[in-house]
């Protein structure tokens, strides 16, 4: 398996298991109802009080999941707003601003240049929200995050980061990018998945008090869809303890990525450079794309194929990702499955010389 978001290998930790089948020992399967009507059990709140102590943030809410709790954004967007968002967020983050009914205005991906540009063509009064990945789901490479957060200074606009693929991961304490960065108090709102590092389902947003306090009443999210299971936020409470507890998760998993990346390489596949779990091997081409997946795949290794509309036509790439709970030996079966898919696809020349 080398497409799992499972970073931290928390999913198969029997302490992690445990934590779910003693909450539905204790609470049942499913809440059977919404966080705002008869979904809210003392587990949700303690999550919720947990994560928000964690990111050093007022609040917190946990809805049921990530895609869900982009789409909570939307309660706080009106007409009047205008929202600028990288070409490259997550269909959840795209999707929240339509249904929220705002301006959206899409920035080619991580092009401050360009941000700027519109930022300054924004009406005057109108309210701004910036909206980012810490790390992008597909090629894994970082915002950037210092000028973003100048130019949301500048121009009294706010930010929210979507954190799915670096909570847990980067930053010493494994507060992601922002804390990475030393710009924790430059983002306003925070969003993160369960369902990757954190090994459960579910999703949450934390920042100030008032702001997550109208969310929990007003997101349909929060209102009309049921909470998560007693399981799924027991998971996540114990692999939060854990993400804390134990940093060397974080050094083993930077590692593993470190050493897909330099191996693939020294085949000739040109691969992305950024330090995070998440490693794009650069197909650029539909068809070569699904066939080395398929190759792949024979081969007994599991990638993604990522194609159009995940990204732009001919940015087609095999995106894998590396976990703490590779061993060295499951790596180098990677990395031997793409030698020799690739080179009978003719991605890489037969001595790993290149395309
Ligand atoms: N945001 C990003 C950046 C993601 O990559 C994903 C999932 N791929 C989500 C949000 C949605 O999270 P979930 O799958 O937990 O609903």
């Amino acid at each position: 398996m080398a497409a799992s978001n499972d970073y931290l290998g928390l999913s198969a930790d029997p302490r992690v298991r445990e934590a779910a089948r003693k909450a539905i020992a204790e609470h049942g399967t499913s809440c059977s109802g919404s966080r705002l009507a008869n979904g809210t059990y003392t587990l949700h709140l303690e999550l919720e009080e947990r994560l928000a102590a964690f990111l050093h943030r007022e609040a917190a809410v946990a809805l049921s999941t990530g895609f869900q709790t982009n789409l909570a954004v939307s309660a706080l967007l009106g007409q009047d707003d205008i929202v600028l968002t990288d070409q490259d967020n997550h269909a959840s983050l795209r999707d929240a601003v339509r249904l929220g009914g705002a301006v959206e205005r899409v920035f080619r991906h991580n092009d401050t240049k360009h941000l700027e540009w519109l930022l300054a063509d924004t009406p005057a009064g109108s309210g701004v929200l910036i909206v980012t990945e810490g790390v992008f789901s597909m090629a894994g490479d970082m915002c950037d995050l210092p000028r973003i957060a100048e130019l949301a200074g500048q121009h009294g606009a706010r930010l929210m980061l979507d954190c799915a693929h670096d909570l847990g991961v980067l930053g010493a304490g494994g507060r992601g990018v922002p804390e990475l960065l030393g710009l924790e108090s430059s983002v306003d709102l925070v969003m993160t998945t369960f369902s990757k590092s954190l090994a459960s389902l579910g999703g949450a947003l934390a920042g100030e008090a008032d702001v997550i306090d109208y969310i929990r009443h007003w997101a349909s999210p929060a209102v009309f869809s049921a909470s998560m299971t007693p399981a799924s936020v027991a998971a996540a409470l114990k692999a939060l303890e854990l993400v804390e507890a134990e940093p060397e998760r974080r050094r083993r998993v930077m590692d593993n990525a470190a050493r897909l990346r330099d191996g693939l390489r020294g085949l000739g596949y040109e691969v992305g450079s950024a330090s995070t779990p998440v490693v794009p091997v650069h197909v650029g081409d539909f068809m070569t794309c699904l066939r080395l997946w398929r190759a792949l795949f024979d081969a007994g290794v599991f990638t993604g194929a990522v194609i159009h509309p995940a990204v732009q036509h001919g940015r087609e790439l095999i995106r894998i990702s590396a976990t703490a709970a590779h061993t060295d030996a499951q790596l180098d079966r990677i990395i031997g499955a793409f030698a020799e898919a690739g080179t009978a696809v003719g991605v890489i020349g037969p001595q790993g010389a290149g395309r």
